[in-house]
């Protein structure tokens, strides 16, 4: 069965692919790599069909074409925040992907801001933070709970010693008493271990202590919803590649006024609205013409936004369903498998979105995971997933060989819209003949 029957509009492109293996047999192709990249739906493929003879530029245009490009570029915005439940005062700004989205947040923070984060985070929201407070990945959600709270009391200085008394201070952290704008970051579900991380607590707990919260919703907006205020998030980041709109758009939304007071992300056409003879003699737009200089990516905007109406208009209540039927199927299957390590962070009842990483002791992942693809036609991810100080911690790497070390990685399945029973337990046999094998 797929986890998507009547809504047509969700429907995979390419569903039907096969690949010829070795023995000479044909088999359907079982993607089973969302979480690197999600394959096209329907939405996306004829949004931009739709719109490429109206194709034109955006803000730009007395004609036809930039008219109607414009209307459908600032259109798909409003049902981006539509779908991530934008509030009054938030701005919705289409960038390249979430890495892009949370290297603009980073540059317009204010210049003293401190951002608290987990070491367990993907690069994306680990490595753009100018003034990051680096936390050890709890055990558990309560733990990440009481770590941040025990950071934010460090930074504001208040019921507590001070960063330096914690042994979390860095240059210009040490001592108590040090007030300024602090962002916690966190991701909405690991890339790694497909857990969801408890950002409505931590919204709540940086709230009370006067912080702000990012969301980096990469992996969980493509598997539940994503709404501002539910989440408690003040700012929000995605791709529209991991939401099934191939076309190179993603966002970052959440409260304007640290955005517009920030200085543009790129200088250039559409951020500036006046600009003078003289060097530096510019005024900046406000909004999000402000960090969208540059002709935009009007194609990515309107099929992430038609993917997000579709989403908007399907019961994502039976996706979700769905979904946890092939993880407990998946996870049942690898369980019966000696030697496969199922990795979480807080634990096997942690919820968990369609994303599953294994230890495979013993075995070269990569190898494994080129020889499902050769040999039985499934994708899937095998390394450090751009989260390395995580996956070294999950592989029992300590890291003492340094960043660059060889390790032995993980193997990540995971799946989406349009993944079938089949795909799984094809994983599951594959992976039992593969690891029966001697290495
Ligand atoms: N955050 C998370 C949790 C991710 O999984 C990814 C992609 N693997 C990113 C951020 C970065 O996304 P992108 O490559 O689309 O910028």
């Amino acid at each position: 069965m797929s986890l998507v029957l009547q809504h047509t509009d969700l429907d995979v492109v390419g569903a039907e692919l096969s690949v010829d293996l070795p023995d000479g047999t044909t088999v359907p192709f079982a993607h089973l790599d969302y979480a690197a990249t999600a394959p096209c739906v329907r939405a996306a493929a004829d949004a931009v069909q739709s719109l490429l003879p109206w194709y034109g530029s955006v803000h730009r245009g007395t004609g036809i074409r930039s008219q109607t490009s414009t209307l459908e570029y600032e259109r798909a915005r409003d049902l981006v925040g539509e779908f991530i439940g934008a509030r009054a005062g938030d701005t919705v700004i289409f960038t390249r992907n979430t890495t892009d989205a949370l290297n603009l947040l980073a540059r317009a923070l204010p210049p003293e801001a401190t951002t608290i984060v987990f070491d367990g985070e993907h690069h994306a929201n680990l490595l753009p933070w100018r003034r990051p407070l680096r936390l050890p990945t709890p055990a558990s959600p309560d733990e990440a709970v009481a770590a941040v709270e025990r950071a934010l009391r460090g930074v504001r200085g208040r019921d507590g010693p001070g960063l330096g008394a914690l042994g979390l201070g860095g240059p210009g952290l040490g001592g108590p008493g040090l007030g300024g704008p602090v962002l916690v970051a966190v991701t909405g579900a690991s890339n790694v271990t497909g857990e969801i991380w408890p950002v409505r607590r931590l919204a709540d707990l940086a709230h009370r202590y006067g912080a702000r919260i990012v969301v980096d919703a990469a992996q969980l907006a493509p598997h539940s919803p994503v709404d501002l205020a539910t989440l408690g998030a003040d700012y929000l980041a995605l791709s529209g590649h991991k939401l099934y709109a191939p076309f190179g758009a993603g966002v970052l939304a959440g409260r304007t006024d640290w955005l517009d007071a920030a200085e543009p992300y790129l200088s250039g056409g559409g951020a500036s609205t006046a600009v003078g003879a003289a060097a530096g003699d510019v005024t900046w737009a406000r909004g999000a013409a402000r960090h969208e200089a540059g002709t935009p990516n009007l194609l990515g905007a309107v099929s992430l936004a038609a993917v997000c109406a579709a989403l908007l208009r399907t019961d994502r209540a039976a996706l979700h369903e769905r979904e946890q039927e092939l993880l407990g199927r998946l996870r049942e299957g690898l369980a019966g498998i000696p030697g496969v390590r199922t990795v979480s962070v807080f634990g096997d009842r942690q919820p968990r979105v369609g994303i599953v990483s294994l230890a495979l002791p013993g075995h070269d992942t990569a190898v494994i995971a080129d020889r499902l693809a050769r040999e039985y036609g499934i994708g899937v991810r095998a390394g450090l997933f751009c989260a390395h100080p995580l996956t070294r911690r999950l592989t029992g790497d300590t890291g003492t060989g340094g960043c660059g070390s060889a390790t032995p990685g993980l193997l990540r399945a995971s799946f989406g819209l349009g993944t079938t029973d089949d795909d799984v337990d094809r994983l599951i046999t594959a992976l039992a003949e593969l690891t029966a094998r001697p290495s």
